[in-house]
């Protein structure tokens, strides 16, 4: 038996390493993604049954600067499943870029008596939970990022839900883009990755998609526009990524431009932070919640420095130095797919 805020538990023989590791930790950082809030009830539920307290850190790594950290219980993670967003709250955070900062964290997690973190996040989180763990701390990190940009899973939290919102936008569009044969333009969110405009692309019937891993120059833009018309098509439709070169604003001034040539105008939609909003699909609350799960066992099992993510639809544990900085390539036959569907 242990004593904890919660009362005294027995600790199951088969989790010994729990009795070993009694206080674990669980944040989520960077850029908010649907199905966070189900990773972090992943990690409290799994953390508790195995004799752990668990403790929420606010804020990302700015409450691991300031101290804010208390136990988390069972039904502080109720009701939350559903929700998008992260009700532990998010942030970037400067100063644990630098080494004081982390030397301030890890004063603070040791004063909170904590012996391991998760840190549920996307490229830069991780990067930063690895500058912890080589300074010596226990950390587990947990895909979640809706650009799904990150090596060592081939999805991460968030990326589901934020497709299917792109793709309602883009439905909607091509119903008013066939009423009124224009050209309609989608924007969507993903930093240099163009993993959700292809996909959304792709689900929603784009004519053209356009993103950072295989750029298309404006002219070829409009003349897969007009082909498309002059196929018989009484919609054309664009999706493009945020990060790649010809993105919205620069496609919107192209256009501008040259409209007496192209014939038609563009009329863009810049999805932005409406395309984090979403509540998790199904998809996105049974990733988080095997994920964050994976995150507690491998804690048990005493590994620590590595990323939990999903391959071959198995959880699995890449090592750090194999997930940060190492760029995630996405597969470009489907890009050619999607050209080959919008013929
Ligand atoms: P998303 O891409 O989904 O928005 P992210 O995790 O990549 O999420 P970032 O803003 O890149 O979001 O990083 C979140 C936080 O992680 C930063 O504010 C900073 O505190 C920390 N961080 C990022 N990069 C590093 C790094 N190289 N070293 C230490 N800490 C870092």
């Amino acid at each position: 038996m242990i004593d904890t805020p919660h009362g005294s538990r027995t600790i199951k023989r088969t989790h010994w390493k729990a009795w070993q590791m009694k206080r674990i930790a669980v944040l989520t950082s960077g850029g908010d993604a649907p199905g966070m809030n189900a990773a972090i009830r992943a990690v409290v539920r799994t953390g508790l049954e195995a004799g752990m307290d668990v403790s929420g850190v606010r804020d990302g790594y700015a409450g691991l600067l300031e101290g804010d950290i208390g136990y988390l219980s069972r039904r502080d993670v109720g009701g939350i499943l559903q929700k998008g967003g992260t009700f532990l709250g998010s942030a970037r955070c400067e100063a644990f870029r630098t080494v004081e900062g982390r030397e301030k964290a890890l004063a603070n997690l040791e004063r909170h008596g904590i012996e391991a973190l998760v840190v549920i996040g996307g490229n830069g989180s991780q990067a930063g939970a690895r500058d912890l763990w080589q300074m010596g701390f226990p950390v587990v990190g947990v895909a979640s990022t809706i650009d799904n940009d990150l090596a060592g899973s081939e999805v991460t939290i968030g990326v589901d839900t934020a497709i299917n919102v792109a793709l309602e936008a883009i439905d909607r569009l091509r119903v008013t883009a066939a009423s009124h044969r224009r050209a309609f333009m989608v924007e969507t969110m993903g930093r240099e990755c163009g993993y959700v405009a292809l996909m959304a692309g792709m689900a929603g019937g784009a004519e053209v998609v356009v993103i950072p891993e295989r750029e298309i120059p404006p002219e070829v833009v409009a003349q897969r526009l007009r082909e498309a018309y002059d196929r018989g098509k009484s919609h054309a439709l664009v999706v493009v990524a945020e990060g790649a070169r010809n993105n919205a604003a620069e496609l919107l001034s192209y256009f501008a431009a040259h409209q007496p040539s192209t014939g038609f105008a563009l009329r863009a939609t810049i999805l932005g932070h409406v395309q984090r909003g979403g509540a998790p699909t199904a998809s996105d609350r049974l990733l988080a919640t095997r994920l964050g799960e994976g995150a507690v066992s491998a804690l048990l099992r005493g590994e620590q420095g590595v990323l939990v993510g999903l391959r071959d639809d198995r959880v699995v544990m890449t090592p750090y130095d194999e997930v940060v900085g190492v760029k995630k390539e996405i597969d470009l036959d489907l890009f050619e797919l999607a050209r080959i569907m919008a013929l």
